[in-house]
């Protein structure tokens, strides 16, 4: 029947298509609804850091979850790379977690502990040892922790690869379409309604960001999620300034990337959706930036941009089925990490579709209804 799939994903972020890759590759019949473009919010905001330890400094369902899919980069590049010829520009250029105190250092030699459990190549710098590395680090740095086997990818061409792979697989895209609710019959989701008519299915993955617990209410639960607005800006020099990614506690990052261009970001706006750069976020960028490497200050800016990550109230993401109604799954809430997050998303998530993980306790952590009062 016209109009009639196996699966209907909400969202063509990097999540919804990596759940479309694993899914059509299992021959599943899928569908990506976007309202926009593919990859148009979040996914192509983003600085494409695979920052595990960096940015997860506590051991837990989290963390785990990240040094997994963190580990799955290198083979999934050359996967993507020979399904679809797109070059996802995985680079392991390393990265410095700073520190700008004295105190700063001391939290950070005791995560150089720590982290060294996980990868024994990780190590602290001290303020000469972290400038021989990166010169053009300032005064003000006082040390850091080195990691040298992180990498960062382009979360778009990742995006884009994800989905011309699962394309290849037979699944199909509908941009420019937005799903309003969804059809239920006897205890099962049934299809979805969508701005141009309805697509049935026998289920539904909801991947659709900041925008999911909206969606999801609808069908009687009361997710805790909220969005954070990200605002970045891009330079470029006639030399390399740097080669490593620098990652400072005050919420300021340096990602250099393969085209020459040192990614720069990233402003935090709790609870905004709305993705105007403004002024005031990269004037507050700027400074921060400047701090720790003052030669940026001579640089020329090349894009400014900003991106909605989707929160949630215990900083877990969603994934999972819905506990009423059989068929419907979300997978969202990846706040700063949905990119470094993105494989093993698709992967959990098409194996909870195929019934295979129902009972797996490291999901747990991830349940939609992990708190009792969010369903009404
Ligand atoms: C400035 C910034 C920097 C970041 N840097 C990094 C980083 O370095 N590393 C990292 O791992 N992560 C990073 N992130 C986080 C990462 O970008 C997100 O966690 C990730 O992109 C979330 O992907 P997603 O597919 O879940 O959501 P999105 O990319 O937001 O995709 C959701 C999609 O759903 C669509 N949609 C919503 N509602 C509907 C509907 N009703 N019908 C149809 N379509 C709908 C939207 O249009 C959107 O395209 C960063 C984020 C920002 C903003």
């Amino acid at each position: 029947m016209k109009n009639t799939y196996d699966v209907a994903i909400v969202g063509g972020g990097i999540n919804g298509a990596s759940i479309a890759y694993q899914l059509s590759k299992l021959g599943r019949k899928v569908i990506i609804i976007e309202k926009g473009e593919l990859a148009c919010q979040s996914s192509s905001a983003a600085a494409g850091m695979l920052a595990a330890q960096a940015e997860l400094e506590q051991d837990g369902p989290l963390f785990q979850l990240a040094l997994k899919s963190q580990a799955m980069f290198s083979s999934l590049s050359e996967e993507l790379f020979e399904a679809t010829g797109i070059d996802i520009e995985l680079t392991y250029n390393g990265m410095l977690k700073i520190a700008e105190t004295e105190e700063i250092a001391e939290e950070v030699k005791k995560q150089v502990i720590y982290q060294r459990k996980w990868d024994p190549a990780i190590k602290w710098l001290d303020a000469n040892e972290i400038r021989e590395l990166e010169p053009a680090l300032s005064l003000n740095v006082a040390g850091g922790m080195y990691l040298p086997n992180d990498g960062n990818v382009q979360p778009t061409k990742l995006s884009k690869a994800f989905a011309k792979a699962a394309l290849d697989f037979g699944a199909e895209i509908r941009e420019y379409t937005e799903v309003l609710s969804f059809l239920f019959e006897k205890g099962q989701v049934t299809g979805v309604k969508t701005t141009h008519g309805i697509i049935h299915c026998g289920q539904v993955v909801v991947a659709a960001g900041a925008w999911a617990a909206e969606l999801m209410r609808g069908s009687g639960l009361n997710l805790s999620m909220y969005p954070v607005k990200g605002e970045c800006f891009s330079i470029k020099t006639e030399k390399p300034i740097i080669n490593t990614t620098i990652f400072s506690d005050k919420r300021c990052y340096f990602v250099p990337k393969r085209n020459g261009e040192i990614y720069i970001g990233a402003t935090m706006v709790e609870h905004s959706f709305d993705a105007t750069v403004t002024p005031g976020g990269i004037a507050e960028l700027t400074a921060r930036a400047v701090h720790i490497i003052p030669s940026i200050s001579n640089a020329a800016v090349m894009r400014v941009w900003s991106g909605i990550r989707p929160q949630t109230g215990d900083g877990l993401p969603y994934i999972g089925e819905h506990p009423n109604w059989k068929g419907l799954f979300i997978a969202a809430g990846h706040f700063r990490n949905g990119i470094l997050l993105s494989p093993i998303t698709g992967i959990l998530t098409a194996k909870l579709m195929e019934g295979k993980l129902n009972k797996d306790p490291f999901l747990s952590a991830f349940r939609l209804d992990r708190h009792k009062e969010m369903i009404f």
